[in-house]
């Protein structure tokens, strides 16, 4: 249902744009002119910006990554900054990383580990996940990060559909999750453990000690000749919406990470990057390893998990310019208020921007007064591998839209036809299923074992996200929601992002999440669970109170019937809320698959 068609204001007419100022200080925009950008953009000029191979012999992503700027006078840049849970810190230059991978990569070698086989990363953000991933690659095995946060069971699935053939992980994490399944591992050869202590030594069966095995390789290797087509990462979904997929991705996926890292991150020569995800998901290794890197910039590595005064720290202490985040984190900033921010000195952000969950306007709105600069909101997928839609620094963000596709990226609106194509939407404001034309560098080439559900994905010319949307007539993207999460209520379809943002609106409301319950009159009536922000408790009155709301602002059709307060909403481990969960629950459903569940929020 369109808005007009609802007789209502939607999100793109209530909230003023921001606009940015022209003249900005500091370096100006890599991309000052969006749409002339748009115009003028190739692909081969994007692959113009990376290195190559030396002597033509390809395109790796760690080299360039890593060995483009060691051998070059980025040499002694900071390339990783960590600071780990206890206050440490290590620091590794463009240099030294290349050292670090290089050992590593001698090592794989040394085992007899060859181009194509899985390497598995389990571990916190600590130096060494980053240094087998860019070592690894340097082999052209393909890669996987894991959350260490996963139990023995979603470890085994991974393991186990991924064949992998090495794993690399810290002693305690093997002795707690991997020792009872290895048994069931048997494509499973090594285990490379990084011991907590770094003095102690390790002597665990069947494994192999970090500092013996790497430490003492030849700092020297030269990356083998490498076809942008060869297979480099394999990243599992989120799980969001059912069981995670595995979506593979190339070495030559690197040029649109490269590209992103300067349109939409602006990433410039100097800059200090904080992506605060994890590199168990996609964002936190195209965004947290790959893209930074291969800029050049000191990339910020934090091991600790979410807590506000930390992260302020963070920022002020390593003069953080550039920070990528996600809505959970902000939403969990906002809970504190924008008091919590005062006292730090946050003078050199500069960028600031969202990932992974449609970001209400209210957040938008709350990056000005906290920091003095909003979020820019950008979408992609596990699928895209990149930043395809995004709030690029030269552009006025409206709050609550996605901003507008990267230059290179054909993104339209469009409706299956019953013949199993698409008919593409060009009216303004009118939701269809966001598509891209197929063919990015970075676009997953496969589902791991899930052919048909691969070929699924797409349609004539389309790739279809699974994600509604709306373009307005400037051509600014406006998410609407996952297509299995919209709601059907009399007739109407009703996105849960409009619902949630205007519940998020009340100041009583830190986070809501919106579900359709069946209706035996409506089809589906709208459901709302609601946590609260501090000073705030649950009451009829308040109910009331926030059902008036949003009858207010949405209409009769489009607001929820029902709201239910809750504690804290279920989350992926990647901070999306899990709206299947929300609803199997409410229906007393089979909960499906929890692998990614965050914690056990009930
Ligand atoms: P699964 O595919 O297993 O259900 P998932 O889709 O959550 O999980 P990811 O690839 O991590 O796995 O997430 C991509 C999805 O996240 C997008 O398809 C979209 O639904 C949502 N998303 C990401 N960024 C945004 C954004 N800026 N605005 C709205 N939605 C977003
Ligand atoms: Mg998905």
């Amino acid at each position: 249902m369109s808005d007009q068609a609802a007789g209502r204001a939607s999100l793109a007419d209530l909230y003023p744009r921001i606009v940015k100022p022209r003249a900005a200080s500091g370096a100006p925009a890599n991309m000052p002119d969006y749409h002339q950008a748009h115009r003028t953009f190739t692909w081969e000029a994007a692959r113009g910006l990376l290195d190559g191979l030396p002597g033509g012999r390809g395109l790796n992503i760690a080299h360039e990554a890593v060995d483009r700027h060691a051998t070059g006078p980025h040499a002694d840049r900071h390339a990783l900054r960590w600071i780990g849970r206890g206050g440490g810190r290590r620091i590794l230059t463009y240099r030294d990383l290349m050292i670090a991978t290089n050992r590593f990569a001698n090592t794989l070698r040394g085992l007899g580990v060859r181009e194509g086989d899985s390497v598995f990363v389990l571990a916190g953000r600590i130096p060494e996940l980053y240094i087998a991933v860019l070592g690894a690659l340097k082999v052209k095995c393909v890669v996987s990060p894991l959350f260490s946060a996963f139990g023995p069971e979603p470890l085994m699935t991974r393991l186990d559909i991924g064949e992998g053939r090495v794993l690399v992980t810290t002693e305690p994490l093997y002795r707690r999750k991997v020792a009872a399944i290895r048994s069931q591992l048997p494509k499973l050869e090594h285990v490379i453990l990084v011991p907590e202590d770094r003095e102690a030594a390790t002597e665990v069966p069947g494994t192999l000690d970090w500092r013996q095995v790497v430490e003492q390789q030849s700092p020297d290797f030269v990356i083998p000749p490498t076809s942008p087509e060869d297979r480099a990462l394999l990243h599992f979904t989120s799980g969001t919406t059912g069981r995670p997929k595995g979506a593979i991705h190339v070495h030559e996926a690197v040029v649109t990470h490269h590209i992103t890292g300067r349109y939409a991150l602006d990433l410039h020569d100097d800059d200090i990057f904080w992506c605060t995800a994890d590199p168990g998901w996609v964002t936190g290794t195209s965004y947290g390893i790959i893209a930074p890197l291969t800029n050049g910039v000191t990339s910020i590595v934090v091991e600790a998990e979410f807590d506000a005064a930390t992260w302020y720290g963070v920022l002020q202490n390593e003069r953080v310019s550039v920070w990528y985040t996600a809505p959970t984190a902000i939403r969990m900033m906002m809970k504190l208020g924008t008091d919590a921010v005062r006292g730090f000195d946050l003078s050199a952000l500069r960028f600031l921007a969202s990932v992974g969950e449609p970001l209400n306007p209210e957040a938008v709105i709350w990056g000005q007064q906290a920091f003095g600069k909003p979020f820019h909101d950008n979408w992609w997928q596990t699928e895209t591998g990149g930043i395809m839609i995004a709030n690029f620094v030269a552009m006025d963000v409206k709050p609550g839209s996605m901003g507008m596709p990267l230059p290179g990226i054909g993104a339209g609106i469009v409706r299956r036809n019953d013949d199993g194509g698409v008919s593409q939407i060009d009216e303004p404001m009118v939701e269809g299923e966001l598509a891209l034309k197929a063919g990015w560098p970075s676009m997953m080439r496969g589902y791991l074992h899930e052919e048909e559900r691969y070929r699924k994905c797409f349609a004539g010319p389309w790739y279809l996200t699974g994600d509604l949307a709306m373009r307005d007539a400037d051509g600014y993207y406006w998410f609407v929601g996952r297509s299995d999460d919209v709601i059907k209520s009399s007739g109407h379809l009703i996105g849960p992002f409009e619902v949630e943002s205007t519940l998020m609106e009340h100041p009583a409301v830190a986070e809501a999440g919106v579900i359709g319950k069946p209706d035996p009159m409506a089809g589906e009536i709208v459901k709302a669970f609601v946590a609260l922000n501090p000073g705030f408790s649950p009451s009829e009155a308040l109910r009331r109170e926030l059902l008036g709301h949003a009858r207010k602002r949405l209409g009769a059709v489009v607001a929820p019937k029902e709201i239910d307060f809750s504690t804290g909403l279920p989350r992926t481990r990647s901070g999306k809320i899990m709206r299947r969960l929300l609803k199997a629950r409410e229906l007393g459903l089979p909960e499906g698959d929890l692998s990614t569940l965050e914690g056990d929020v009930r």
